[in-house]
């Protein structure tokens, strides 16, 4: 998903710009006191980019995640506090800027207030290079304490993803399984309740597939169930869904296809099944075949998902009793009868 333009790093990206180096932005209206930060903080081996005001380095920020803010308190414009605040503010989930305040206020009220704003520590001036060292050292720790977080947090999600689709695919045929069926005919059933959009479900089913089990055996019948599932999948459009229903039974979700059409479709996908000349006994054809049952989504009549795959199957029954390796259909009442050319 892509981020929003105005929106700060997302914390993948910030880990992926993480090759180690630690982005450090400086914040100071004093024109040579910056040059000078920039330069010792270099030195030590930090990337550092620059800002003269608050506006500017939200805007740099923003661009490019700061890791570590060192910033003034007294600038014109946007102060030291007002920066701290809006940068925790617009801080997500995974992402953490460690904030610096750098200022030549001594007493404890605006320690206070500094660490109340969100700073996580409080510098007071003037600097001394060796403690600025060792507070950066100590920022930097916490930066790559977030950094490995966050690169935990993103493999987590992409397992999680991946998970999530696994569990949604059948693992002989590699075609979706009966629980993705079940969500996306809830979902198009929202859909044509809602927007009135055609469906048609074909219910198919491997002919006399038990004789093939016992003439051949359990692994080349579970190789029948691949190379149909192939060849169903192969012959469909990107956005028709296959689906492995049952043990030797697939479904077919044909969307924009009326009756005629999903019949149509389905039967190039009888012909090429039986073109695939599988050797079989048992079948009047020789080869291995299929039987389909067609319907088309009523949303009048239909009042439940599996009221139209039962139509289809109704179909898929009467296919089977005209001797097999055919396509039959039920059309929606409000429809009428089909009828093949
Ligand atoms: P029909 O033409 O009436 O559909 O006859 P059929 O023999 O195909 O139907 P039946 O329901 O009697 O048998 C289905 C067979 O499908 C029985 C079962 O062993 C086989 N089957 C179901 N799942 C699998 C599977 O995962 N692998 C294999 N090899 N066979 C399976
Ligand atoms: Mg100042
Ligand atoms: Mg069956
Ligand atoms: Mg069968």
């Amino acid at each position: 998903m892509p981020s929003r333009p105005d929106a700060p790093p997302t914390p993948s990206q910030a880990v992926a710009d993480g090759t180690g180096a630690i982005n450090v932005v400086v914040v100071e209206d004093d024109p040579l006191f910056r040059a000078f930060l920039e330069e010792t903080i270099r030195d030590l081996g930090y990337s550092c980019r620059t800002a003269g005001s608050g506006h500017d380095a939200l805007a740099m920020h923003h661009q490019q995640h700061a890791d570590i803010m060192l910033s003034d308190w007294r600038m014109p414009g946007m102060s030291g506090i007002e920066l701290c605040k809006c940068t925790r503010t617009s801080e997500r989930e995974g992402v953490y800027t460690y904030f610096i305040l750098l200022t030549s206020y001594s007493d404890k009220e605006h320690f206070l207030l500094g660490m109340e704003a969100g700073a996580d520590d409080y510098y007071k001036k003037p600097i001394d290079i060796d403690e600025l060292r060792a507070r950066l050292a100590s920022a930097a720790r916490v930066v790559s304490v977030h950094r490995k977080v966050a690169q935990k947090n993103e493999a987590l999600r992409r397992e999680n993803e991946a998970s999530f689709w696994d569990a949604r695919v059948d693992p002989l045929t590699h075609v979706s399984n009966r629980l993705r069926m079940d969500e996306d005919l809830k979902a198009v059933w929202a859909r044509v309740k809602r927007y009135g959009h055609r469906y048609a479900i074909a219910i198919c089913d491997v002919d006399r597939f038990k004789a093939y089990n016992d003439a051949f055996g359990h692994v080349a019948g579970d190789d029948v169930l691949r190379r149909v599932a192939h060849t169903i999948r192969e012959q469909l459009r990107e956005g028709d869904g296959v689906y492995r229903y049952g043990g030797e039974e697939f479904v077919a979700l044909l969307p924009e296809q009326s009756i005629a059409e999903a019949a149509h479709t389905m039967d190039r996908v009888r012909l090429a099944i039986e073109q695939l000349a599988i050797p079989t006994r048992g079948s009047g054809a020789g080869v291995v075949t299929v039987s389909f049952g067609v319907a088309e989504l009523d949303p009048t009549s239909d009042a439940t998902p599996n009221q139209w795959l039962e139509r289809a199957d109704a179909a898929l029954y009467r296919a089977k009793a005209k001797g097999r390796n055919c396509v039959e259909t039920t059309p929606p009442p409000s429809l009428g009868a089909y009828q093949p050319t």
